[in-house]
């Protein structure tokens, strides 16, 4: 079986399970006890943690807090900046984003704020005149995703955040496909708020972190999460510490590899584009950029044209081999179709002729081979079935 979807998630690499675990026994401190050893113990883990997540993207270690991933990040982000700004206050993102992030705004707009949701071009690429054009006096944030995690769009990143900045706006943008993959510099993007998640990162599911800018400007929001006072009081509950101890040691493995590793993996993703293309010709296609365009070297989503009725037995008859997702993966607890595709104009019925597939550390060469030759032998045959 060839695990080819590295978007959905990423096993734990050794070195970061072996980083957790004396903190799930020896070191099993509650990070908060202040008065003996086994709490100081597990508050070095955490501060080490947060230096190496905070190294990643170019941040001082008293911006990084931590949550159980990057949907709570996103919704502490969101709702606590637009709670901070009062009511009525207005939000800019656009329509390809994570649900993280526009089923939070949906909910500020239920509670009476205002939302601007940008459209995008057939790459899924925002345009930065548009968002600067939707800013009026009452926006308090601007979320754009750096990197989809359907189609592998790069946002112009440093473009929207200069805009924000000059119009005074904080710029919140979700990393959980970028980080360890792009260099990401919150200076240099003009970054005020910043999501991540560990298990998109070779880390453990069920933590993440937010960045807030604590000077020019400082980011003030408010709490989502009540109790004890942990993380400054932003973030209360119990620090996970083996989790984020993880969090860390990924952070700074990805930080490491991250130039060698996307090279790698961008020939090993051409290799898989080129011999769909050679196997299956014009019955296939590329959603998002194009493979030397912004377009991150993990990903390609392709459109298996005139498959009709039997795109779906395409995608039954694969995962026998090749753990691949549908198109629309990040939504598949849903049925609907992608809003990712739908906004780039992929049609409805080519919708659900497409699949993702995701590229990793752990791929190989001969698993690209595997499956390139199982995914052009099953395509054609259901293609001759459909003609
Ligand atoms: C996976 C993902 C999330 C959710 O992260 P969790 O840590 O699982 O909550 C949010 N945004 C994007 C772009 C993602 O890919």
């Amino acid at each position: 079986m060839i695990y080819l979807d590295y978007h959905a998630t990423t096993p734990v690499d050794s070195e970061v399970l072996a980083a957790m675990l004396p903190y799930f026994s020896q070191r099993f401190g509650n990070a908060s006890s202040r008065s003996h050893r086994f709490g100081w113990e597990a508050e070095a883990g955490v501060d080490k943690a947060r230096a190496q997540v905070a190294d990643l993207i170019g941040a001082a270690t008293s911006e990084v807090l931590f949550t159980s991933g990057a949907t709570e990040a996103n919704n502490l982000a969101l709702l606590g900046v637009l709670s901070a700004a009062g009511p009525g206050a207005h939000a800019i993102t656009q329509v390809t984003e994570h649900k993280a992030v526009l089923d939070t705004l949906a909910v500020w707009e239920k509670r009476g704020g205002s939302v601007t949701r940008v459209g995008v071009d057939r790459f899924g690429r925002v345009d930065p005149a548009q968002v600067e054009a939707a800013i009026t006096d009452r926006t308090a944030i601007i979320s754009i995703m750096f990197v989809n995690n359907e189609i592998g769009t790069i946002q112009p990143i440093a473009e929207i955040g200069r805009i924000a900045r000059r119009h005074g706006v904080y710029f919140h943008t979700d990393v959980a496909q970028a980080a360890g993959k792009l260099p990401i510099d919150v200076e240099e993007h003009s970054i005020d708020l910043l999501s991540i998640s560990a298990h998109k990162l070779y880390g453990p599911k069920g933590v993440g972190a937010l960045y807030m800018r604590r000077r020019g400007p400082r980011v003030v929001l408010e709490p989502q999460v009540f109790g004890g006072g942990q993380e400054g009081g932003m973030r209360s509950g119990t620090l996970a510490v083996p989790l984020i101890v993880g969090l860390g040691q990924a952070a700074e493995i990805a930080g490491a590899v991250m130039t060698e590793e996307s090279a790698r993996i961008r020939q090993q993703r051409d290799r898989l584009w080129g011999a769909l293309q050679e196997g299956l010709g014009d019955a296939i296609s590329l959603n998002g950029p194009p493979v030397d365009g912004d377009r991150i070297p993990a990903n390609l989503s392709v459109t298996f044209r005139g498959l009709g009725s039997e795109a779906d037995t395409l995608l039954t008859a694969l995962v026998q081999h090749v753990a691949v997702s549908p198109g629309s993966a990040c939504n598949s607890a849903h049925a609907d179709a992608s809003h990712v595709l739908k906004a780039i104009g992929v049609r409805a019925e080519d919708t659900r002729a497409t699949l993702r597939f995701g590229l990793g550390r752990p791929t190989t060469d001969a698993e690209i081979t595997e499956a390139a030759a199982q995914t052009v032998r099953l395509a054609r045959s259901l293609l001759s079935a459909a003609r």
